[in-house]
């Protein structure tokens, strides 16, 4: 008995160890992926920011609105949306 006991304990040590190096290298890769991404985006043209999430991207891929730069749609509607909730509660 004890030594199922000890049995499954190491195996969920391992799984735990398993899980926890496979999430390490995936946010490692990620990592170097945005890095790639960076640099490529350095040699291209002018870079705004993301008034949302602070993410920089080229300006052609950026969308515009109201001086202020959205690297999507999304994001831009968020911000609208966050803007308008911040009037009401001025008036
Ligand atoms: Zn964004």
């Amino acid at each position: 008995m004890n030594l199922l006991i000890i049995r499954i304990l190491i195996f969920a040590v391992l799984f735990y160890a398993g899980l926890k190096l496979f999430s390490m290298y995936r946010q490692w890769k990620h990592e170097r992926l945005t890095q790639q991404q960076q640099d490529q985006q350095h040699d291209g043209g002018h870079m705004v920011r993301c008034r949302w999430c602070e993410v920089h991207l080229p300006e052609e891929e950026a969308l515009r609105e109201a001086e202020q730069w959205f690297c999507s749609s999304a994001h831009r509607d968020r911000f609208l949306q966050e803007q308008q909730h911040d009037n009401d509660a001025e008036q």
